[in-house]
Order: C-alpha cells, then structure tokens, then sequence
C-alpha cells in the first residue's frame, strides 16, 4: 500500500492511496483547474485511480473547480448520500452524474471502502474512512472535532493511519482562529492516536498529521505532543510520522 498526500490545509486538500496499480483519491481540490489537472497528471504517474472518495461536502475538499475536471477525466466521485446531497447542493446540481453515493461497504478495485460519520461543522454532514486493500489497513479521519470509542475500534489495527492535527492550544490562545472548534487539536490527535495504539494488536507502521492550521500550528509541535503524551503513559512509539506540507505533495509513502 502506498500513500502521497497531495495537499493538505484550509486552502485544499487531496491525498492518494493506492494498492498496486489501482487508486483512490481521498478528496479532491487542489485549487484552480490548471492545479487540479496538474495534481492528476501527478497522480497518474503512480499509479490509476478508481474513484475519488469525498468525506464533505467544505470547499476544501470538493468544490465547482475540481469537480468539473473530474468530469472532464471521467472519474467518478464516492461519498455518503448526505456528503452528495450537499455537494449537489453547494457546488451545483450539473455534476450529480459523476457523483455515485454509498451507505455502508463499498467494494471498488482493489480496496474495500467503509465509512464513519463524524462531528465536524453543524451543517456539514462528514465522515472518516477506513480501506482496507488485501492484508493492509488504513484510516483517514480529518476534518473532525472529537472522537468516539468506536472510532477508535474502527481505527484500531490499521497500517496507516491519516489524521487531522489542526491547532496547538497555546497557539490558538494568542491568535485565535474562527472554526477551530470545528477540528481537532493536537492534544486531541494525540489522545485520538494513543487510543488506537492501545487498541490495536499490531501498531501502525506510518502516521500522517494533516489539516495543520497556518496560523495555529507549526509542523513539529503535533509530533512532540504526541511523543510527550506516548511518553507520560509508557507507551513507545513505534511508527513514522509525517506531517503533510500545506500547498505541496508529501513524500511518497509505501506501507510493506
Ligand atoms: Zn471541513
């Protein structure tokens, strides 16, 4: 299993994983269309993609600009029925066709898709995902302002996990940033990420924090926090992290 975030942050926001030579985008908006045509000329030089799978419906993650070039690439976009309604419903009804909703599992080239709702922002129905493609497991969380026991169970186990670390707390003190409530900081990730550890049998061979606030956050400050957290509950820290550039794709990672 490989996996390269594209973009990641308030400005846009892409990732790829991928099993052999098949594909998945998890959300897709680069920017405008000549980033976005230029993000899957990338892409598509790792590896195809079978589907674009969308955890809400915030411009961030979908919007009128990559929509339409999905369009024009004949890819089709993934989510739950409520993420489609309200992309239908913000970034205009004339891309439906592309968009196939699901509940539940979903089986789509080489990977199985199951997704988790989540509390985001009120009025922006979101969910996680957990693919699972032959003996690899991965789960993505971002966008998310707390997390559950089940989310937990769901997570636990995963050879990969992709999660949200929004905003260090002291940060968010002196600047302040409308819609932080709406995210996980990194405290939070920290606790979110321990529990998953805790749960799973076999821990994550690589960690990816991503959504970092610009303002609110800097790179290292999540990684130490989790080190810190890890260290005042004996717990060794097993796996790599990676911390997503904002505006530039990540390194390639490959899961073995
Ligand atoms: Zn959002």
């Amino acid at each position: 299993m490989k996996f390269r975030s594209l973009c990641s942050g308030s400005g846009g926001n892409a990732a790829l994983l991928c099993a052999g030579a098949d594909g998945l985008l998890i959300d897709f908006a680069p920017g405008c269309q000549r980033d976005c045509r230029a993000a899957l000329r990338e892409v598509k030089t790792i590896s195809g993609v079978a589907a674009v799978l969308v955890t809400h419906a915030h411009g961030d993650h979908i919007n009128r600009n990559s929509l339409k070039v999905l369009k024009e690439e004949g890819l089709t976009v993934r989510c739950h029925p409520e993420v489609c309604r309200q992309i239908n419903e913000r970034h205009g009804a004339e891309y439906a066709g592309i968009i196939q909703p699901f509940e539940g599992r979903l089986a789509i080239g080489n990977f199985t898709v199951a997704q988790a709702p989540v509390e985001h922002s009120p009025r922006c129905y979101t969910t996680a995902f957990i693919v699972t493609a032959g003996k690899y497991k991965a789960a993505i969380f971002t966008d998310f302002s707390r997390f559950t026991d089940e989310h937990v169970a769901l997570a636990a186990d995963s050879d990969l996990l992709v999660l949200e670390a929004n905003h260090d707390l002291e940060l968010l003190r002196t600047y302040g940033h409308p819609g932080s409530e709406f995210h996980m900081s990194n405290i939070q990730t920290a606790r979110f990420l321990h529990g998953i550890c805790g749960r799973s049998s076999v821990q994550p061979k690589a960690v990816v924090l991503g959504h970092l606030s610009e303002d609110c956050n800097r790179p290292h400050l999540p990684v130490k926090e989790i080190e810190a957290y890890f260290g005042l509950n004996n717990f060794p820290v097993k796996f790599k992290t990676q911390v997503a550039p904002r505006s530039a794709p990540g390194c390639l990672l490959t899961i073995k």
